[in-house]
């Protein structure tokens, strides 16, 4: 399928993951790229006088391989655990948070497969009473590099086999390829960000158009995948009502709302420091002025009422497709949901109940799981690591 993104001239190899499936599958696929070995990880902080798109570095890592997502405590999380397998992204979003997150410049990710695939089921096993929704999808696209790397022939298989889990790669890319002959057990979901026309062509360089990724969803569909989509960061600016409206539409004539697990809405939100990032690359970016105001995680985020009128308009559109699908937010409050949807999760048994409940409802995973991965978070000591 056709790519916007170039694979990678230099690939830089950790000595101790030289013989790692991932390398191997590299090598395979990167017959023009240059391989180094390395003896262990530079030390390079991000520059903007240097090009590091076309650089790769596999390394091995040394933490726990899965996370609790990032919650605090003054919003509602969703109880997702975070499967950590590589960092950065060359997809190129203006908006993109890791710009802030992390410090280096280039796109890492972890050789030590056989240690990252034991831990997954070795932690995922020992709670069967816990039904976990995973994703690699948050400190990179979790497909970017799969047409050369190859993670998904191992992750998805893998899932397959854990009964209490499911698997959601999170991408803008159209690098479904090699989902198809995977055998997934209807245990993964392959999941689309979307936004305003407008935003998805001039805020994220080289992310698939939104056809494309629409092509790609029903491809997935025909293969046997469940699917969600993230409205995630919205804006807010003139015509806004027109664009989404148009993007709620082509999704439900191309997607049927069975299939879909679960659709999240979230309005752009920013640290202080992201701003700065965008700022420096793009001075006069047009989203960094508007009605933010400061919240309590030290996130802005627009002022209550503008989130709330893009939240509720969204919903509409979504509900005026498919009445009974899981909608839900991302890191709001109590209040704000209260005002979107007329009650707080907590009045509901918590967010990630109503998402384990729609993992149950549409792809039948886990029915026998009584308690959220999010309990499992509250322990000491916990079982996977907290970021
Ligand atoms: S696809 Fe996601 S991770 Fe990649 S640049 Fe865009 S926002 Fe960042």
């Amino acid at each position: 399928m056709a790519t916007d993104i170039d694979p990678f001239d230099d690939v830089f190899v950790e000595e101790s993951v030289r013989e790692s499936p991932i390398v191997r599958e590299l090598r395979k696929n990167l017959p023009e790229a240059r391989f180094y070995c390395l003896s262990s990880e530079p030390c390079y902080r991000n520059s903007l006088s240097e090009d590091f798109s076309k650089k790769l570095y596999v390394i091995r890592f040394k933490g726990r391989f899965l996370r609790s997502c990032p919650a605090t405590r003054f919003y509602h999380c969703c109880g997702y655990t975070i499967l950590h397998f590589g960092e950065h992204c060359t997809v190129g979003c203006t908006y993109c948070i890791l710009q802030a997150y992390l410090n280096q410049p280039y796109i890492k990710i972890f050789g030590n497969l056989e240690e990252m695939l034991s831990e997954v089921k070795g932690v995922l096993l020992q709670y069967p009473q816990v039904l976990f929704r995973v994703g690699t999808g948050e400190f990179t696209d979790s497909l970017l590099l799969d047409p050369w790397a190859g993670y998904s022939s191992h992750f998805v298989p893998l899932f397959a086999t854990i009964p209490n889990a499911v698997l959601e790669l999170k991408t803008k890319t159209a690098f479904v390829d090699r989902l198809k002959d995977l055998p997934h057990g209807g245990h993964t979901i392959v999941s689309w960000s979307l936004n305003a026309p407008s935003i998805m062509t001039q805020e994220e360089a080289n992310a698939a158009p939104f056809e494309l990724r629409l092509e790609c969803a029903r491809r997935c569909l025909e293969w046997g995948y469940f699917l969600s989509f993230h409205f995630d960061p919205i804006f807010f600016f003139p015509g806004w009502e027109k664009e989404y409206a148009l993007v709620v539409r082509e999704l439900f004539e191309t997607i049927p709302p069975r299939k879909i697990v679960y659709i999240s809405l979230g309005a752009f939100r920013f640290m202080p420091e992201l701003k700065g990032r965008i700022l420096e690359k793009n001075p006069t970016w047009k989203f960094a002025s508007g009605e933010f105001v400061p919240c309590p995680d030290g996130k802005r985020r627009y002022f209550v009422d503008i989130r709330v009128g893009l939240y509720k308009f969204l919903l509409e559109a979504i509900r005026s497709y498919a009445p009974d699908i899981c909608v839900y937010l991302c890191m709001e409050s109590g209040s704000v949901w209260k005002r979107v949807f007329g009650y707080s999760p907590d009045e509901v048994g918590g967010l990630p109940r109503i998402l384990d409940d729609a993992v149950r409802k549409t792809m039948k995973v886990g029915m026998n799981c009584l308690n959220s991965a999010a309990s499992l978070f509250l322990r000491k000591p916990q079982p996977y690591s907290s970021i």
